[in-house]
């Protein structure tokens, strides 16, 4: 995608000042460079009553392109789930790994993580409720069965919203994560979901 293509002004349309251009750091290794960085503070979802504003923390440096498709899943899937499952909105997500530049899974050879061109997140927490009024849910790890569920279905809309998903119970790398991303896989209908 060309750096004008209109995916951030799409965003901003969108989401406002919870989107802006990351700064592209001079003398960055070409392969770890992102197509069209976006640093994502905040989403807007639509809702039947008003815009409901799901934060990352910390905030997120991805590809105009994956922070499109995880704007996409939050709005069509997850805030349904954390509605359908808890009865309160998605708040916020607890995130790691956005554009770093290191390889699959820290190791010190092997090929570039997805993290590296902004393709990929990694999710630690759900954050469900405003904790005002309704009180604050922390879904981490399944703790109980409502939980577990939940989680479940998180996996199952991921796996369909993403090239990847690799979640606890995949590897050692993602006990205590969920990771999507976007990057192409060797044969176009082939997705990775674990
Ligand atoms: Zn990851």
């Amino acid at each position: 995608m060309a750096p004008d293509s209109g995916c951030l002004a799409r965003l901003v349309a969108i989401h406002g000042g919870g989107v802006r251009a990351a700064e592209i750091k001079p003398g960055q290794e070409a392969a770890c460079s992102v197509v069209e960085p976006i640093v994502v503070e905040a989403l807007m979802m639509r809702t039947a009553t008003e815009p409901l504003r799901v934060t990352l923390q910390p905030p997120a440096t991805l590809s105009c392109a994956m922070a499109t498709s995880v704007a996409q899943w939050l709005e069509t899937s997850v805030q349904p789930l954390a509605k359908g499952y808890f009865t309160r909105d998605i708040t916020a997500l607890r995130v790691g790994g956005g554009h770093e530049c290191r390889r699959r899974n820290r190791s010190a050879t092997g090929p570039l993580s997805e993290h590296s061109t902004g393709q990929a997140l990694d999710i630690f927490a759900f954050v469900i409720g405003d904790g005002k009024s309704d009180g604050t849910i922390v879904v981490e790890k399944p703790d109980g069965a409502i939980q577990e569920r939940f989680l479940g279905a998180i996996r199952h809309s991921s796996c369909g919203a993403f090239m990847t998903s690799l979640g606890p119970g995949s590897d050692a790398a993602h006990a205590n994560h969920l990771h999507i991303d976007i990057q192409p896989r060797r044969s176009a209908s082939s997705r990775f979901c674990q």
